[in-house]
């Protein structure tokens, strides 16, 4: 773990990084305030800071300030070091932000022990930050594919949307809809049904583009969002999708199962303005007329024109 050292006299800063050094710590030292914030303010700051009070440009006090005003992460712990040992003094300190206070000249053992506390919260902290990061990614995910769930999907489809719009670029919506998949449901259960949706997602997700999201739109419907692509474009992906899923059998424990897809495809030409209801809208009314003139298919509908006709 990486501990600032911020102290104007190169003696204490010898003798605070052999102590660090010694307890199995990464010392970091800066000679003066702006040195110190110049490396607090960096990629990868270090995580516990030893600040002394007075120092030449920016105090020991004035940097806590400013750490606490950043509140964004990652939590720098502070222990202030000064020779300022008065009860107003540490109170000030406290108050500006501090975690904690040693007066100078300093018990190396408490010093020792204050700097393990401090080690104690920054490593819950990671903790917490870590399980906070895991269950927001798991609120975004469907459980059966691990693809992006419905809401997902539907947020990233309204900031494309907008970006599209002030870039002026196109987007283009796929609706994907398995065909007959209940039967395969009904003949071999509902189970097996998953896992082959789990081979589907698979094959898909190899053949779409990296900065294209695929998600569930529900239960063996998928959206998938193509930034950059307009009519032709979307109509070829699709296209390449669909050959992708017919051209040969998948394997679900060990059996070949062929399935197909058909395919509604839509988009919002460059320069013009379509709300996300209706390029779905457009994009479901073309899956709709895929499936109705044999499956296994893609149609392409212009979300312009879907949004004239409603
Ligand atoms: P079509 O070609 O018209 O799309 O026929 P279909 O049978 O696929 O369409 P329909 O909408 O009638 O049925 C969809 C089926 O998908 C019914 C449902 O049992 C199945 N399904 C939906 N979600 C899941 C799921 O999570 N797991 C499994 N195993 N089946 C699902
Ligand atoms: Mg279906
Ligand atoms: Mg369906």
């Amino acid at each position: 773990m990486k501990v600032l050292v911020a102290d104007d006299s190169l003696v204490m800063r010898r003798l605070l990084e052999a102590s660090l050094s010694s307890w199995g710590y990464q010392p970091i030292s800066a000679a003066d305030g702006g040195q110190a914030w110049e490396i607090l303010s960096s990629a990868d700051p270090p995580s516990i800071a030893i600040l002394d009070w007075m120092m030449p440009g920016l105090s020991g006090l004035a940097i806590c300030r400013r750490l606490r005003e950043r509140q964004a992460p990652p939590y720098v712990y502070v222990i202030l070091l000064t020779a300022r040992g008065l009860r107003e003094d540490i109170v000030e300190g406290l108050n500006a932000g501090a975690d904690d206070y040693v007066v100078k000249p300093f018990d190396k053992h408490e010093l020792e022990v204050r700097l393990r506390a401090g080690r104690r919260i920054i490593e819950l902290q990671a903790e917490l930050m870590s399980a906070q990061a895991r269950l927001r990614e798991q609120a975004m995910r469907d459980p059966l594919t691990g693809i992006w769930n419905r809401a997902c999907i539907l947020d990233t489809l309204e900031r494309e949307l907008d970006r599209a719009r002030r870039s002026g670029s196109p987007l283009g919506l796929l609706l994907l809809d398995l065909d007959h998949f209940k039967q395969l449901n009904d003949t071999r259960g509902h189970q097996f049904g998953d896992l082959a949706l789990r081979a589907f997602v698979q094959r898909i997700q190899s053949a779409v583009r990296s900065y294209d999201s695929f998600g569930r739109y529900g239960g063996e419907e998928f959206l998938i969002l193509a930034p950059g692509c307009g009519e032709p474009d979307i109509a070829r992906q699709a296209e390449r999708l669909r050959a992708a899923v017919a051209a040969s059998p998948f394997d679900v424990e060990g059996c070949a199962v062929p399935l197909t897809v058909s395919i509604g495809a839509a988009s919002v030409e460059s320069g013009t303005c379509v709300s996300s209801i209706d390029l779905i809208r457009a994009a479901d009314d073309a899956l709709y007329e895929a499936k109705r003139t044999g499956r296994n298919r893609i149609v392409y509908k212009s979300a312009s024109a879907v949004q004239r006709a409603g």
